[in-house]
């Protein structure tokens, strides 16, 4: 397959025209991606009360591939009668992630116990009775909630609020996955965990680093920005180990001029080691105060902390900044003089810096080389995570979380008078170490896809498999459900975002508040079936377990006058119902240099510059990452168009360590780590730094061991040692090419 000379253009559009047949036609797709609903993908954010494929600033049309596929995986026709009895849970077990979700919507319970071979049938009431008793039977604090961000604000209180009330402060999301080490450092820094600028600040700035982020593939609309960026004369500078099509070279379908002819991104492409980026940061810091061009009012009257991280900086030597980064010195003088030019930068950056052992510390680190210039607390100048789900920032906001901010625990216990459950719960990881010890006896999970995004698959598997009873709230299948099951495992269809029969809420990563008005059911069953709210089902279980203290949580409208009450800044949402206003949250923008600190001012962090540590005979350093036709653990296609791979089990290396390895390309390697190996691997050549290699997550995670940021409990998804053989090893694949782990998964 071979690799595009430019990210978007007609093949996305082509693409988005074969969607809409399989969403039952162009007009019904179209007609579902204008209503009146958040764009369920990512956090950049779409629609709500403005419309469908309108962003934040009202314009249109905004759609991309990405939302596309999620609205079509939800307009897919049910699963097909049967299914269940046709497959056996160890065949399932076999398909793949794009094979289960395109299998079609989940419309009914099902079980598992631990003498099934089969997912079975089971009536709602006799589901939720079953939840219950068990829950009731279980010591709170051995249970865990996890929660993924394509729920709402509502549903998101409204869980928290139910396990508080059950008993356990075991309550974390997805983000303990991904952006956790952004919500730590940024608090760390600014005294909020969010980003400091809105959308209309991207609109005016005249200068981006993009680091450790993928936004072609992952968040397409960024796109646009970018080009306007560069045509008003803006800079663009990229980092990244690996060199992406569509961070070189974009064209944007909704711009005839980038259509037709492409637009170029990045001015320039920097390429450091993987885990290089603290050295190459601290490299930019040196260099600008080297040339004078820090913004020492700023600095004086509006931050902490910067002697010491002077001292610091002055202290690092250029030549172990320049071997601990893998960066040339040409290049950070080149972007050095960049950044010294610039009078309103933002820093943007994603899981190719939260990832890592030391995510915490990357974070902070850009916020550093940020305040040098004083890049933060102005408008047009900031710091921006690019976050992935939709309403994976409101998880945060609603308190989805194993520790509650002090005001919103002491808000709580006031607003619904109960005693909170004391000391901290297990954020994600933890839940699922404490799982693996045999400590946890039930699970819920709503949404996502707890099992897929772990690390050492055969870990998670598991983990998984010693917890008594759990239960997933989903729409589709996915790999949770046939290799991360419990002894017994229940599995609750549920509604997507645009057909609750109530309205709910999502929060974008600019902290903008959308009104989603919701929609029809598109599979509902005779006799009480089909899919249910997720807030209906909370409610549900709530009252068989703790009476009536939550059932007026069951109007929508009433959770959202509790969060109000609740949520610091979130005061706007008690009255959306009336005002239909959609709102920024208050107090995390900082377009004065008035920090929500304890004094007011940004902190700097000295951090440790990691050490480059040199590979052995046939190492790599093994980097994951997502395919343009993925979002998180969700495949819908096979294929990688801008990577041009056919195919996702496959390893991408740089021309140079296929000649060292003694391999050619397309030849079947075994890939080994630590903590397993994966065979039959194709070797594939792609302009990644040479001693790294890359492949995808979450078919990658089988060989990702359990090291995480101890600051933030996140998985180094991003680093791994590994060891490259010729030959096929001893394991298969499954029919649709993924790989499988080979040491008893
Ligand atoms: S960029 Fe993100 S929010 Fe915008 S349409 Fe695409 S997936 Fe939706």
């Amino acid at each position: 397959m071979r690799r595009p000379r430019a990210g978007g253009g007609w093949k996305a559009i082509a693409y988005s025209f074969g969607k809409a047949r399989q969403a039952g036609g162009l007009l019904r797709l179209y007609r579902a991606l204008r209503s009146k609903n958040t764009c369920k993908t990512c956090a950049l954010g779409m629609g709500g009360q403005a419309g469908g494929m309108r962003n934040e600033l009202g314009r249109f049309p905004e759609v991309c591939k990405k939302s596309i596929q999620a609205m079509a995986a939800d307009m897919q026709g049910r699963i097909r009668d049967r299914f269940f009895d046709d497959f056996s849970l160890e065949q399932l077990a076999g398909f793949s992630s794009r094979e289960l979700e395109a299998s079609g919507r989940l419309v009914e319970p099902v079980v598992a116990g631990p003498l099934d071979g089969h997912y079975r049938s089971i009536g709602w009431d006799e589901a939720l009775d079953h939840i219950a008793a068990k829950l009731g039977k279980t010591k709170p604090d051995d249970t865990f909630f996890y929660f993924s961000g394509r729920s709402s604000n509502e549903a998101g209180f409204l869980y928290q609020l139910f396990a508080r009330m059950y008993g356990t402060n075991n309550v974390n999301n997805c983000s303990y996955y991904c952006h956790q080490p952004s919500g730590v450092a940024l608090t760390s820094v600014t005294g909020s965990g969010t980003a400091t600028v809105t959308l209309e600040d991207l609109d005016q700035c005249d200068m981006v680093f993009l680091i450790g982020a993928n936004p072609g593939s992952n968040h397409p609309r960024l796109m646009r920005t970018l080009v306007e960026l560069r045509r008003r004369g803006g800079k663009i500078v990229v980092i990244n180990p690996l060199r992406e099509i569509g961070l070189e070279r974009f064209k944007v379908p909704s711009d005839a001029r980038s259509l037709l002819f492409g637009s170029r991104i990045a001015d320039v492409y920097v390429q450091p080691h993987i885990g290089g980026d603290i050295a190459l940061l601290a490299a930019l810091a040196k260099a600008i105060v080297e040339r004078d061009a820090c913004d020492e009012p700023f600095l004086r009257d509006h931050t902490d902390g910067w002697d010491a991280f002077r001292s610091f900086i002055d202290g690092l030597s250029w030549s172990e900044l320049l071997e601990r980064s893998g960066v040339p010195r040409e290049t950070i003088d080149r972007v050095a003089d960049l950044y010294a030019a610039s009078g309103k930068t933002i820093f943007c950056w994603a899981m190719g810096i939260t990832h890592h052992r030391h995510g915490v510390a990357n974070v902070q680190m850009i916020a550093n080389l940020a305040l040098t210039r004083g890049m933060c607390g102005r408008p047009h100048r900031g710091l921006l995570p690019l976050r992935g789900h939709s309403n994976v920032q409101g998880m945060g906001s609603m308190g989805v979380a194993p520790k509650l901010k002090p005001v919103v625990a002491e808000r709580l216990a006031k607003t619904f008078d109960i005693k909170l459950p004391k000391g901290d719960g297990l954020d994600t990881l933890g839940s699922i170490q404490r799982a693996h010890e045999g400590g946890i006896r039930s699970a819920l999970c709503v949404g996502g896809n707890l099992f897929g995004s772990n690390h050492d698959a055969a870990f998670a598997s598991k983990a998984m498999s010693k917890i008594d009873l759990v239960v997933y709230l989903s729409t589709t299948l996915n790999t949770g459900h046939t290799r991360g099951r419990g002894r017994e495992t229940i599995i609750l269809p549920v509604l997507a975002r645009d057909e609750d029969p109530q309205a709910t809420t999502q929060e974008s990563m600019f902290n903008y508040v959308r009104l989603s008005d919701g929609g029809e059911p598109r599979h509902e069953l005779r006799h009480g079936g089909g899919p249910r709210s997720e807030t209906a089902v909370i409610v549900d279980l709530a009252e068989r377990l703790l009476g009536d203290k939550l059932s007026s949580l069951r109007d929508h409208r009433e959770i959202r006058r509790a969060i109000a009450a609740v949520i610091p800044g979130y005061e706007k949402i008690g009255a959306i119902d009336d005002t239909r206003q959609e709102f920024q949250i208050a107090g995390r923008t900082f377009h004065e240099p008035r920090f929500a600190t304890d004094n007011g001012r940004a902190k700097f962090h000295v951090v440790a510059v990691p050490e480059h540590d040199g590979l052995r005979d046939r190492q790599l350093h093994l980097m994951t990452v997502r395919s343009e036709g993925q979002f998180n653990t969700v495949v819908y296609e096979e294929h990688d168009v801008y990577r041009g791979q056919e195919r996702r089990d496959v390893i991408m290396m740089h021309a140079d360590d296929i000649t060292r390895l003694g391999l050619v390309v397309n030849q079947a390697v075994t890939v080994r780590s630590d903590v397993g190996e994966l065979s039959n691997i194709l070797v594939r050549e792609t302009a990644v730094r040479p001693g790294n290699a890359v492949m995808y997550y979450p078919e990658a995670n089988a060989i990702i061991p359990s090291e995480a940021d101890p600051q933030s409990g996140t998985p180094s998804f991003k680093r791994t040692l590994i060891t490259v053989e010729a030959g096929n090893g001893r394991s298969s694949r499954t029919s649709a090419g993924s790989p499988r782990r080979t040491n008893g998964e």
